[in-house]
């Protein structure tokens, strides 16, 4: 077993992770619903979804049956000067789904491609029309992705020092957390002007960068600003989208709809990476010409691989049962009952929820940087219990697949309360 992981650590070089300390990951040998196999017949609670990817559970049967259905049946094909089944009949049930302004559905590999791709439609949308805008507004401490465009627009930090010559240049405004809205609004109004191409922002919810939740109507307001403009509006729901936040998407709360929406994550229900950049009509008719040179010139050798349509046709079919909908309800209201339990830890504060996604701070005096070794202890601690989660620094999510038992979840608030106990 412990075979395995050695083998792993002479060959391979493990995504976010510093190779000289870090300990021999863990191999997982096979997963059900919210639990993970390991190969030496310890079981993990997937409290993170798998990186916030599986939203059903592991190895759902309904997903597996259809996407190996598929695989005897048609595994790839160029989608340029070709289409499919698959790719067709998810655009027209994504499109069901999204927000009514929604109209074309371009697809590409994950979350980072999804932006990378609606970066490139918001800068050519101005190029089509002949008024080059170069300007992008995005939050401060965003997360976008690890693609070059997905780095620019995010954050600077620790993660992006490296690259920072080699980023253009955005206009941040702060995110507008409870008590920061007219302050940001402020901000917003001033920098808002007809040189900005688009607005990008994860609605609701800053997922890697801590958790960072706010409220829709601070969002819509910042929408109309940056629309009063002219700019273009992207909503990054690649970690909110498919019910995370109780709806299907964190865009179903806002009355301003997004001109571009990025998808990816929940998409497939964690079995295979595809990345979805939805677009309203107008982005897409500025591309329509008989000039060539207006054609959007991006495109992946997988792009909408039959296997990962399928997948996400899959995935959604499970997403819109009621029994799906009535679990996302169930999380909810357990997250907000344990919630309450947390507000009596005076080790702990910023407790905050969007649907089935539960954060809350540990107070960690100074340093509350994502390199804090709270974070490592707090990871420890559940691990060896049998729990993953992956803390943010000194920010404890849950954001567990939805079909996750209530036992399941009361065996993680235990875990939890254990943890406290300790500080
Ligand atoms: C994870 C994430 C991305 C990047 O997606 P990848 O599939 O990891 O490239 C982009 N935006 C948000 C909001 C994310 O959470």
């Amino acid at each position: 077993m412990n075979d395995l992981a050695e083998r792993d650590r002479a060959v391979i070089w493990h995504p976010f992770t510093q190779m000289q300390t870090a300990p021999l990951p863990i191999p997982i040998v096979r997963g059900s619903g919210s639990v993970l196999y390991g190969a030496d017949g310890r079981e993990y609670l997937d409290m993170v979804s798998s990186w916030w990817v599986n939203i059903h559970g592991h190895a759902h049967p309904h997903i597996a049956q259809r996407v190996s259905e598929q695989l005897h049946t048609l595994e790839h094909v160029i989608f340029a000067g070709f289409t499919h089944q698959p790719a067709v009949e998810l655009a027209e049930r994504l499109l069901a789904i999204l927000p009514a302004n929604q109209s074309k559905v371009f697809y590409s590999d994950n979350g980072s491609t999804a932006v990378e791709v609606a970066l490139k439609m918001a800068f050519q949308y101005w190029h089509n029309l002949g008024k080059p805008r170069k300007k992008i507004v995005a939050f401060e401490n965003a997360y976008h992705g690890d693609t070059f465009g997905a780095m620019a627009v995010s954050g600077r930090s620790a993660f992006t020092a490296p690259f920072t010559p080699f980023l253009f240049d955005v206009v941040y405004l702060p995110v507008p957390i409870p008590g920061q809205e007219e302050i940001v609004l402020q901000q917003a109004e001033a920098l808002f002007s007809e040189e900005v191409a688009a607005f990008i922002a994860e609605p609701l919810v800053q997922g890697a960068g801590g958790m960072v939740m706010y409220q829709p109507d601070v969002l819509d307001t910042l929408f109309r600003l940056a629309r009063d403009k002219g700019a273009l509006i992207i909503a990054d729901e690649v970690m909110t989208g498919f019910g995370r936040t109780g709806k299907l998407f964190a865009s179903d709360y806002l009355a301003e709809k997004p001109d571009m929406m990025c998808l990816s994550k929940g998409l497939t229900g964690g079995t295979m990476a595809l990345g979805v950049t939805s677009c309203a009509e107008s982005i897409y008719n500025a591309f329509l010409s008989d000039d060539k040179h207006k054609t959007l010139f991006h495109g992946h050798s997988f792009t909408a691989n039959p296997l990962a349509c399928t997948a996400a046709l899959a995935s959604m079919d499970v997403l819109l049962l009621s029994e799906t909908q009535a679990n996302i309800e169930r999380i909810t209201a357990s997250h907000a009952a344990f919630a309450n339990k947390l507000a009596a830890y005076p080790t702990v504060e910023n407790i905050r929820q969007h649907g089935t996604l539960l954060a809350f701070d540990i107070k960690a005096g100074e340093q509350t940087s994502y390199f804090n070794n709270i974070r490592d202890t707090a990871y420890n601690f559940l691990l060896d219990r049998g729990i993953l989660m992956r803390p943010l620094g000194n920010v404890l999510y849950m954001m567990p697949p939805y079909c996750t038992t209530d036992e399941q979840l009361a065996y993680t608030h235990e875990q939890i309360q254990a943890f406290l106990a300790t500080l």
